[in-house]
């Protein structure tokens, strides 16, 4: 029963992304098709790394072939290009799984991405994602995968033309490689330039030439094969015998990511722990960096083994980072989980992390440019390790940059605290989700009116750090929508502004009008420090959350009972002190004045009136006064 299971010939659909990508691949107007070459020979790597590990628990799968080896056949005649290796190979179920379906994580994303704008940038960015084995649909009308699975005596056929469906069957063993997988492809008419030597062996050097695994050409059929690549760990080498180029080459060949690093950081460590790290910054944001479920990409080898890529060696915080890690101290010979608990790799997670971070730290000061460019990228991931990691914490504030009010360029906490004002005690913050709009927020009115810089932090991440840095060097981190400002102390900028006046008795009276009128809508109502030009602005207590994060918890339904915001009023402001002004028959205007006042400061900080009818109303009524006339002549048509 099984058996004739086995033999038939089985035709499914692919699954939809499959499909989608298949579509991008076969009408693809990306002109750098050569990619599929990297991608398989990728696939061929992978697959001999992965067998090298299983042999290590089952010897016997390498049987009398323990050499991995990749090989490219030419057949000029047949119009075919063959990537062919000894590795783990497929079994049925791992083809149609593997061939059918995407468990690339970023997939969807950027698939999304290329399905929303058709231009020149977005076919870019087809090199850049790593397409993988599909790919081959760019320049082949038909592929075919036959693949014997290391350890076992049968052998299967995938093939399809990648419109839509691929086929699986059962072959004779004896057709099939002794073990591994063979993949053949049946080239287009206009890609038969990859039937010749010159251009294929071009294209390894170029794109492959770092791959861990030798390469061999044979470049007709019955010809002697011929080795192109030895397969050495490029890491291994003394960093004098690799030049910029080979980095380059090995980052894309590790990262599937087509860009140049931003960062390259090759060191060899020594002593208790023996061990070397080969790790890239990219040079673009990989497309899944949000993705909760992206892991950890930094691969981790033993004595050039390749064990795993899920040992989570960098922090989350540092995801973005793509690499390996090769030991010589871990033992082989136990499983990945094992290893996992390992204190020797405790140990090496360490280094690595501190490795990252000093890194960083030396570029922020010999090359800011660069720094500046990485920080660009990936800063507000690493952000997330200010809260997430909080022995680094230090470390991680002085590594991070903000814009502030100051100027457009990146600043630095260090730079902001040796540039305090006479009396200024804190440093200042405000945040939100718009850069342009944070910096027209009415609460930084009497801070730029003083030079005080203020950082603007835009990003969603910051609202959650800020609170539990607390402080840098000494200095609370204070948001400017959040308690007293303490501004009356710091001189003003322009020294022609007379000193603060008494508050007048009229305005005086006025707030407490304003406070009663509002009643429970909030905590207080008092003069500013922090307003010059604006009436109002809404603030926050001195304890809790500031304006940003409570807006952002109550968004989240995590707040369960939000305090009461602080209605603060500009004592100078024209308008406060004409309605100051105003005598007890005015009562009713000097009540509608109130509410708008708060409506305003709501306005301001790109919320909505609390009630939209009373709001038009009240502003309808005093409009209405304004031109002469009674608001409520015109109400009701
Ligand atoms: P990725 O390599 O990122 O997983 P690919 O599209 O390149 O994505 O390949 C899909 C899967 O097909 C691989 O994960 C692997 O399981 C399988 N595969 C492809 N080529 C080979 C091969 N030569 N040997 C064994 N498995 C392979
Ligand atoms: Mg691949």
């Amino acid at each position: 029963m099984r058996m004739t299971e086995e033999s038939q010939s089985e035709s499914r659909p692919f699954e939809a992304d499959v499909a989608r990508l298949l579509q991008l691949m076969v009408h693809s107007v990306y002109s750098e098709k050569s990619v599929f070459l990297r991608e398989l020979i990728a696939n061929a790597a992978d697959a001999c790394e992965r067998l090298r590990y299983e042999a290590i628990a089952a010897p016997a799968l390498l049987s009398d072939d323990p050499k991995p080896r990749i090989t490219l056949l030419l057949d000029v005649d047949k119009r075919q290009l063959t990537v062919e290796d000894n590795g783990i190979g497929m079994s049925r179920e791992e083809m149609v799984e593997a061939l059918g379906t995407i468990a690339r994580s970023g997939t969807k994303a950027f698939l999304d991405r290329l399905e929303m704008g058709k231009n020149d940038e977005d076919t870019a960015l087809i090199g850049r994602f790593g397409v993988g084995f599909y790919s081959a649909f760019m320049v082949a009308e038909r592929v075919e995968v036959m693949s014997r699975r290391a350890g076992t005596e049968v052998a299967h056929l995938w093939s399809s033309d990648g419109k839509g469906t691929f086929a699986v069957s059962a072959v004779a063993v004896a057709d099939a490689p002794r073990r591994g997988t063979r993949v053949v492809l049946h080239l287009l008419e206009d890609a038969k330039s990859y039937t010749e030597r010159s251009t294929v062996e071009r294209l390894v050097q170029a794109q492959s030439g770092h791959v861990p695994v030798p390469i061999a050409i044979v470049d007709k059929p019955g010809a002697q094969a011929s080795e192109i690549t030895d397969g050495a760990a490029l890491w291994a080498k003394p960093k004098a015998a690799i030049t910029a180029a080979d980095y380059n080459d090995f980052y894309r060949s590790i990262a599937g990511q087509f860009d140049e690093p931003s960062l390259t950081i090759h060191f060899h460590a020594e002593g208790r722990q023996d061990y070397t790290t080969l790790m890239f910054v990219p040079g673009t944001r990989p497309f899944d960096l949000f993705d909760p479920d992206r892991k950890g990409r930094i691969k981790l080898y033993v004595k050039r083994v390749f064990i795993t890529d899920d040992a989570d060696i960098l922090p989350r915080y540092l995801r973005f980072v793509r690499g390996l890690v090769d030991s010589a101290d871990l033992p082989l010979n136990v499983s990945r989980e094992k290893i996992q608990e390992s204190p020797l790799l405790v140990a090496i997670k360490k280094g690595a992390t501190s490795r990252v971070l000093g890194e960083f730290e030396r570029l922020a000061d010999k090359e800011p440019e660069t720094y500046a460019k990485i920080w660009e990228l990936f800063g507000v991931v690493l952000k997330e390790g200010i809260y997430e990691d909080f022995e680094r914490r230090d470390a991680l504030l002085g590594l991070a940059r903000f814009k502030t009010t100051a100027a457009d360029s990146w600043r630095s906490l260090k730079d902001y605290a040796a540039a305090l004002k006479p009396n200024q005690s804190a440093i200042y913050y405000l945040a939100g989700d718009d850069i342009e709009r944070l910096k027209l927020s009415p609460h930084l009115e009497g801070f730029r009116a003083r030079g005080v810089a203020v950082l603007l932090l835009s990003d969603p991440v910051d609202t959650f750090w800020v609170m539990s840095a607390g402080s840098f060097d000494g200095k609370p981190l204070k948001s400017v929508t959040q308690g007293a400002a303490d501004l009356a102390l710091i001189p003003l900028v322009d020294a022609r502004e007379a000193p603060e006046p008494e508050l007048q008795d009229s305005v005086k009276k006025f707030l407490v009008f304003v406070q009663n009128t509002l009643g429970d809508a909030v905590a207080q109502v008092r003069a500013s420090d922090r307003l010059t030009d604006s009436a109002v602005c809404l603030v926050a207590p001195d304890q809790g959350p500031d304006r940003a994060l409570e807006k952002l918890l109550a968004g989240a339904g995590r707040l369960n009972s939000a305090s009461k915001p602080i209605l603060e009023v500009n004592p100078r402001h024209q308008l406060v002190v004409a309605l100051a002004a105003l005598g007890e028959d005015e009562r009713a205007l000097k009540e509608d004045a109130a509410h708008l006042l708060l409506d305003e400061a709501r306005v301001l900080e790109g919320d909505r009136p609390a009630d939209a009818r009373a709001f038009s109303e009240r502003l309808a009524r005093v409009l209405g006064k304004c031109a002469g006339r009674g608001a409520s002549e015109n109400r009701g048509s």
